[in-house]
């Protein structure tokens, strides 16, 4: 399936060094930082530098060492940030909003970490359709 990425996307505009951005952490295919509009005390976004619209998108057609620089960089965040449950943190949430029902408003890959607090349930209760 071809994957159409928008290179005018504000996380492509972030990684040109066109906006500021608070970085928590970058390597060589990822970087991490706040999001603009916590939804938690922690709320960090982790992209990776490549071009790629979505998570199947990346799994798609990263390479094998942009995949596990993107994960390892998302596990450095969560350490850094004192957030694993595994080291005696309290633990923390992903999240990968991916198109139109995922309610993915930018289109360049971003998985949201998300702790500080006890989050509540994974999503609202509504009827199934
Ligand atoms: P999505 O809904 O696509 O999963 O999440 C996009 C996220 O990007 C939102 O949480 C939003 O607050 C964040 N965001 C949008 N524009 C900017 C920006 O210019 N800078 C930062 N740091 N975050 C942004």
């Amino acid at each position: 399936m071809p994957y159409d990425y928008d290179r005018t996307n504000i996380f492509a505009r972030i990684l040109r060094g066109e906006i500021p951005c608070r970085k928590v952490l970058e390597t060589a295919h990822a970087l991490a930082f706040h999001d603009i509009a916590p939804q938690a005390p922690v709320h960090v976004l982790v992209i990776p530098k490549g071009a790629y619209v979505n998570a199947d998108h990346f799994a798609a057609e990263a390479s094998d060492a942009e995949i596990a620089d993107y994960t390892r960089a998302i596990g450095k965040v969560c350490a850094d940030l004192g957030i694993c449950p595994g080291d005696g943190g309290a633990g923390y949430r992903l999240i990968a909003n991916s198109g139109d029902a995922g309610v993915q408003e930018v289109p360049h890959l971003h998985v949201h970490i998300l702790g500080g607090k006890v989050l509540g349930r994974m999503l609202q209760r509504t009827p199934a359709e």
